[in-house]
């Protein structure tokens, strides 16, 4: 078989992959970009509300246009883009990547990677609710992709279990399209998504929102006939005495997003809550040629901050393929107190970066500390929908990188 070679492979083709590929093929480098569908955007297609670009274009954008500006772009650069095609192995030692696509199998030998799979649905199974597997139950973005793409309602009388902004972005879908939507359960006593949706999805429509609450059984044995839900305890156990009935055909599933990063797991080290391979600040991965952005690392909150992360990750990945690479002294940072989601997980103390990070619960006022205060920076009301992002300047990340690590945590008040 021919092995193929290229300088920059890009593997996925949403935001990430898009950005990557074009500023790799800006910086000169041929590059090539392997979408396994049958053109180029990722979950933006499926996106057709407004909402994306604000920051990187200044104006509102849907999805599907968002992604229009990305391709434009990439078609200037140079790129090349092979869709339907997979990648299905990426042999650490010899750097030659496997794929397959209509014409049969591939290889492909790059210089460097970039590694921008996106994130898929936590399934119904990894929820543990107890009960039949009737037909009805459904993750929020294989519901959007049916009613979004292929103009198919999933059903008739929806309940919602998670408030991240897919479902609040498919309450408000499905009540557009005519569906009866009873309401969205939260587990935590807060929502998981982004105010503004919680405003312009649920209360413009008067769609309950019922936090601190879960699913805990669904019935029907051919189709869903309805659902148990139950107010839960600080644990989020249910608290017995509390159940109460739906009757709904349709249970929509919005409940986290898991890095796709299977490609890459056996040869990079993964991190424990991103769930995707840890990148320091040029998001570079534990082998010196892989890069990696996008949800594919972190689940991230905006397309903006996803492109913008692809973009450095292509132009990083260009200067290793042109053997310019000129790395700094890499400093783990480590998670102190309220901090879930982390980006980069390291530092390289030869470039400034943009820490992204989430925190655990709404604070109305808190600091991010950073190396025990050699930076701090103070924000008003932070939520875990929307990541919080803290820019060092050069001299601050020479400072920082004195230290062993760098210990980031976030003090309320
Ligand atoms: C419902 C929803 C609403 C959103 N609303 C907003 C909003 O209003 N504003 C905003 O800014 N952001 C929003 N976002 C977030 C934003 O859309 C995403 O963060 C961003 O698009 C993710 O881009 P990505 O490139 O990381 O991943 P993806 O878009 O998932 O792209 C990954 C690509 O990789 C491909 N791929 C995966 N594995 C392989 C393989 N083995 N071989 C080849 N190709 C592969 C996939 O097919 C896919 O095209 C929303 C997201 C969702 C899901």
């Amino acid at each position: 078989m021919t092995t193929y070679r290229t300088d920059v492979l890009v593997i996925g083709g949403g935001a990430a992959g898009l950005a990557a590929a074009t500023a790799a093929a800006s910086s000169g480098r041929e590059t090539l970009l392997i979408e396994r569908e049958d053109s180029p955007g990722g979950v933006l297609e499926q996106c057709i509300h407004p909402g994306f670009g604000v920051h990187r274009y200044k104006e509102e954008l849907t999805g599907p246009e968002f992604a229009a500006r990305l391709v434009e772009e990439l078609e200037r650069s140079g790129a090349e883009v092979l869709s339907k095609r997979s990648v299905l192995s990426i042999d650490p030692k010899t750097r030659v990547v496997e794929t397959t696509g209509p014409e049969g199998l591939r290889t492909i030998k790059p210089r460097a990677v970039v590694f921008t799979t996106g994130a898929r649905e936590r399934p119904f199974g990894a929820l543990r609710i107890p009960g039949p597997r009737p037909v009805g139950v459904f993750t929020a973005g294989l519901a959007q992709k049916l009613v979004n793409l292929y103009n198919l309602l999933p059903g008739r009388r929806a309940l919602i279990l998670g408030s991240g902004d897919i479902g609040l972005i498919m309450a408000r879908r499905l009540h557009l399209e005519g569906v009866e939507v009873v309401g969205v359960l939260e587990l935590k006593p807060f929502p998981g998504g982004l105010t503004r949706n919680v405003v312009q999805c649920l209360d413009d429509f008067g769609i309950p929102l019922y936090l601190s609450h879960t699913v805990t059984a669904v019935h029907g044995t051919t189709r869903l006939t309805g659902v148990t839900a139950a107010a839960v305890d600080g644990d989020g156990r249910p608290i017995p005495g509390t159940g109460r009935e739906f009757e709904v055909d349709t249970l929509i599933l919005s409940v986290g997003l898991i890095p796709e990063a299977e490609l890459v797991s056996p040869f990079v080290g993964l991190d424990s809550i991103n769930r995707g391979p840890r990148v320091d600040s040029r998001w570079r991965t534990e082998a010196p040629w892989l890069f990696a952005a996008g949800n594919s690392v972190a689940v991230f909150d905006l397309v903006d901050a996803v492109a913008a992360a692809g973009a450095e990750a292509g132009r990083f990945a260009a200067r290793f393929a042109a053997g310019e690479d000129e790395e700094g002294r890499i400093v783990p940072l480590v998670r102190g107190e309220n901090v879930l989601h982390l980006v980069p997980t390291a530092l390289d103390s030869s470039i400034p970066t943009v820490i992204r990070l989430r925190v655990p619960r709404p604070m109305e006022r808190a600091q991010v500390r950073l190396g025990g205060g050699i930076v701090s920076r103070r924000f008003v009301g932070v939520r875990p929908a929307e990541m919080v992002e803290v820019r060092l300047s050069a001299e601050a990340v020479e400072a920082l990188a004195k230290l062993a690590e760098v210990k980031v945590e976030v003090i309320e008040g």
